[in-house]
């Protein structure tokens, strides 16, 4: 434990020496984890992505313009995290009609998939760590398709132009970041293989904090996907080149076709809304379990005071786990990939079944057991076991444009560094193990196991939050995993209902249950609370957990950011 305070302490105070460089004014990560703004705002997990958003947003451009120049940049400066070879989900609100939509860019399964595809020869599943890494876990990346119908929908600088920060990044060099280096020197693995070791161990050792790296490879690619549009991603010399690796590779070879590439399609998603006591929060549906995960418990929350709470109170943190020890239990027997398995989205989120869940918590004393319930008219029976989760992966931001429009999107590559195998400068993601490993469980179908063109459910949770006349309140989400509703719950009830600066709210501490025990992070105030829940039945442990919460409350007085001290993002805005 000592060991891992002193670890953090060092990481901050070389976070707080890193400063953005490859643009005129230096910025010090530590002034901008907050910030104010009239006109527009961007807060992302990184000072030069954040950067790119915020000259998009300068020059006119729409929240969705800024998300793509954005995420380009991540691609090459937080490689860890997201990027082009991986998926997103975006959540979109326009302001001239009010619209919301939600746009699903997750990877999917190629052809050659099954439900079996991570099943050892004696039936056991894969080990977790060797099925994540290679060519097999792999799937189809979503985000250039994904960003290409959000700009046809709503773009308003031309396609080309969003490509340039991150390409001149590439060619010109930028500064490794702390958490990147230390990320780096922790891994074993990358070392071992050719691509990697080439790009990010040059001379064998790791890339230093404050090192210059180039990416020449990558300014190729998004020079070519520039200029002949997404299709370019999809076909040709930049899908083929992610095939041979993806076959050619020792570790878990795969074959993914060009038919698999071809018929990748993003797709528009009915948004997942619930209402929270004065509130509309509008979140991602399936395959992605966030928004519905997200919306149970606030539909729960809602049969309860917690305005009236202490925040984050014993009281107050017994009833969010109970809301959430029942929602987690309703997806693993529910929800996956609603185009192959009928998700009861409907049934889940309506206020008479959550009403009768509520009715199972009582304040005060942990319910035995949290079962799923009976959501909605489907006839089928699932159970499924909820995925390993990393959490040092996946990147959120959030942005409102000078427009009005608002972007709340979560893009991934699953875990740390993906499948750990690049191609053309741009890291493989490993998001086929967010499927069940086990396609059957005590003889019923999983809903979440593999198959051809199947997408795995996701925990991503891109949330904004509306107030009774439509207009937007809060842009939130963050990485972590399965951890990620939880996260982004913390926010979202902080601010709604205790009214905390966004800010203050992100770096509250983290407090979580994905159905089994309560997580407290480690090293916070947060551990006092451990006797009350334990005395209440609760089986409490204290954790490590690294969220990146970026968002923006949208105030009376203008536009308030909040960036999460346990990464390395910022708030800009004007
Ligand atoms: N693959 C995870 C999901 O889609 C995200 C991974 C992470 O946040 O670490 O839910």
């Amino acid at each position: 434990m000592t060991s891992l305070r002193t670890g953090k302490v060092t990481f901050l105070l070389l976070a707080t020496l890193f400063v953005l460089s490859g643009c005129d004014d230096a910025i010090d990560i530590d002034a901008h984890r907050r910030g104010t703004a009239d006109k527009y705002m961007i807060a992302a997990a990184n000072p030069l992505a954040a950067d790119a958003g915020r000259s998009i947003l300068a020059n006119g451009g729409s929240a969705v313009d800024a998300a793509i120049a954005t995420e380009m940049v991540l691609t090459l400066v937080e490689p860890q995290s997201s990027g082009i070879g991986g998926g997103a989900f975006l959540v979109h609100h326009d302001a001239a009609d009010g619209v919301v939509e939600t746009y699903d860019g997750r990877e999917a399964a190629p052809a050659s998939a099954h439900p079996g595809m991570f099943l050892q020869d004696d039936g056991t599943p894969m080990p977790w760590p060797k099925a994540a890494l290679g060519g097999r876990a792999v799937g189809i990346p979503g985000v250039m398709r994904m960003l290409a119908m959000a700009h046809a929908d709503h773009g308003v600088l031309p396609w080309a132009d969003l490509f340039q920060p991150a390409i001149r990044l590439a060619k010109e060099g930028f500064a490794v970041s702390p958490r990147l280096a230390g990320l780096l020197a922790a891994d074993t693995e990358m070392p071992e293989i050719p691509s990697t070791r080439e790009y990010f161990y040059p001379d064998g050792k790791p890339l230093k904090a404050g090192d210059t790296l180039r990416n020449p490879a990558l300014a190729r690619v998004l020079k070519t996907v520039a200029e002949h549009g997404a299709a370019a991603f999809y076909a040709g010399d930049i899908s083929a080149g992610i095939a041979e690796t993806v076959a050619t590779t020792t570790a878990n070879p795969a074959k993914i076709t060009a038919e698999d590439f071809a018929s990748y399609m993003a797709k528009k998603r009915d948004p997942v809304c619930v209402t929270y006591r004065v509130f509309r929060v509008c979140g991602m549906g399936p395959p992605s379990s966030g928004g519905i995960l997200i919306g149970q418990i606030l539909g729960v929350l809602n049969h309860f005071d917690l305005p009236s709470m202490t925040p984050f109170s014993a009281e107050a943190v017994h009833l969010i786990v109970e809301a959430s020890r029942l929602a987690f239990a309703d997806r693993g027997m529910y929800v996956a990939d609603s185009d192959f398995i009928p998700v009861p989205v409907a049934g889940l989120l309506d206020p008479r079944y959550l009403a009768s869940r509520a009715k199972l918590i009582s304040p005060g004393s942990r319910m035995q057991q949290a079962l799923p319930g009976r959501a909605g008219r489907t006839a089928w029976h699932f159970r499924a076991a909820d995925g390993a989760e990393k959490g040092l992966s996946t990147t959120h931001f959030s942005i409102r444009d000078r427009y009005g429009n608002v972007v709340s999107i979560t893009a991934s590559i699953e875990r740390a560094f993906g499948s750990k195998h690049m191609s053309q400068g741009f890291l493989l993601n490993n998001e086929l193990t967010d499927f069940s490993f086990r396609p059957t469980s005590n003889g019923h179908p999983v809903a979440n196991a593999a198959a051809p063109g199947k997408r795995p459910r996701s925990t991503m949770s891109p949330t904004i939050v509306f107030d009774k006349a439509g207009k937007p309140v809060l842009a939130i989400g963050s990485p972590g995993g399965s951890r990620i509703a939880g996260y982004t719950l913390k926010v979202i009830l902080a601010v709604l209902d205790w009214n905390m600066h966004v800010a203050d709210a992100i770096s509250a501490p983290n407090i979580v249950s994905r159905g089994g025990p309560i997580d407290i992070e480690a090293g916070t105030a947060a551990e006092s609370l451990k006797p009350a829940l334990e005395a209440m039945g609760h089986d409490v442990r204290l954790r490590e957990m690294t969220s990146g919460l970026h968002g923006i409350h949208f105030t009376p007085e203008g536009l308030t950011g909040g960036a999460d001290p346990r990464r390395e993002g910022i708030v800009l805005g004007e």
